[in-house]
């Protein structure tokens, strides 16, 4: 008997972060790539992955709120580490005392950062939730005076459907930037994401701001992934059995045996981000194989119908996650994006970081 009692590990491949992270710096020879490790870098650790991208040379990062760059400033020392959410008023010390940049996106956010210091400013382009709004353009390009004493270290603003490059949002938001750009105090400028760095040289800027893509979700969609996978999420088979016809598998029998069939049951479920919807749909690899995922996705177990594999057998691994099923193709079946399936990744699982 084995005495391994893992029930579910998730292999996060550092050194391909790193490596997508030059592919995007190939494309984007305008100005650096940051790295965008908000939401625990994806899911993936955001420590660990900001520490492998600034020991490749990444010298700028974004996070969504204040807490998560206190988590990984002293892992990317000297480097910019700016918040996306805007500012908090109340906040602001803490800001100065680590050396962080707050992304400001109204007027009320730039009286409040009245410390004569670095920050990025926000505009408005299309998304309609954070960013200086019309209006709020106006006012500061009648009354530059309101930006007296800040340094503007770029002027961002962010795509919508940056992943469909006919959406004609793309162009409209590039001609929005640029105005806006033309009203305000000459400052570098910050425009792409992911998908943004593969809509060609217009949506080149001074900084790309990239996470999808160094987690290796495709960054064109339809098109072949340009990026490495980095994740590997394996699961234990815990049980195997076989079942008679007509018997019905997990909560509410949404599955019924139509004929003599093995059933193996695997330590994951939708506690561990494996989302509930991927019930009757989802499935697992063995060997490179696909096997079919049946009946209800519950907390903590998933089934699987193994009737044609006979070599899956109690504490076998299944891949559910990795380079057979990337987390689009988990995304696709359970109705929903990359992101979510990465962002979802639960607390469970035993984690392994690659470096080479
Ligand atoms: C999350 C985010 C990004 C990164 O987007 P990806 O599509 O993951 O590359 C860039 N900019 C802003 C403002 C974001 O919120």
């Amino acid at each position: 008997m084995s005495s391994d009692a893992r029930s579910a590990v998730l292999e996060v491949d550092l050194a391909a972060i790193v490596a997508n992270w030059q592919t995007l710096r190939l494309r984007h020879p305008s100005g650096p790539v940051a790295g965008v490790v908000k939401a625990d870098g994806y899911g993936l650790g955001a420590r660990q992955v900001a520490a492998a991208l600034y020991a490749a040379g990444c010298r700028h990062f974004f996070v969504a709120h204040l807490d998560e760059a206190l988590a990984v400033r002293d892992a990317v020392p000297g480097a910019m580490l700016a918040v996306l959410s805007g500012l908090v008023p109340g906040t602001e010390d803490a800001y100065i005392a680590h050396d962080v940049t707050p992304v400001l996106g109204s007027l009320d956010e730039i009286a409040w950062w009245q410390f004569g210091r670095e920050a990025i400013l926000h505009v408005d382009t299309g998304m309609s939730r954070l960013g200086l709004d019309t209006r709020e353009l106006a006012v500061l390009a009648q009354d530059h005076a309101r930006l007296e004493g800040l340094a503007i270290r770029y002027l961002m603003s962010h795509l919508v459907a940056a992943e469909v490059p006919d959406d004609p949002a793309n162009q409209l938001q590039h001609q929005r930037f640029a105005s806006a750009r033309a009203m305000l105090p000459a400052a570098p400028g910050s425009l792409a994401n992911s998908s943004g760095i593969f809509l060609g040289a217009d949506f080149a800027s001074d900084l790309a701001r990239a996470g999808a893509a160094l987690y290796g979700i495709n960054p064109t969609p339809g098109q072949p992934n340009p990026m490495r996978g980095v994740v590997r999420l394996s699961i234990r088979v815990l049980a195997v059995r076989d079942v008679p016809v007509g018997a019905g598998v997990g909560y509410n029998a949404t599955w019924t045996a139509a004929r003599p069939s093995r059933i193996a049951t695997a330590a994951l479920g939708y506690a561990d981000g494996f989302h509930r919807s991927l019930s009757g749909r989802g499935s697992a690899c063995f060997d490179g194989t696909p096997i079919p995922l049946v009946g209800r996705v519950s907390m903590d177990l998933t089934t699987f119908d193994v009737t044609d594999h006979p070599a899956v057998q109690p504490g076998c691994w299944l891949e559910v996650i990795g380079p057979h099923l990337s987390p689009d193709d988990v995304a696709e079946a359970a109705g929903t994006n990359g992101y979510e399936v990465l962002t979802s990744l639960g607390r469970r699982f035993q984690r392994v970081y690659r470096t080479a």
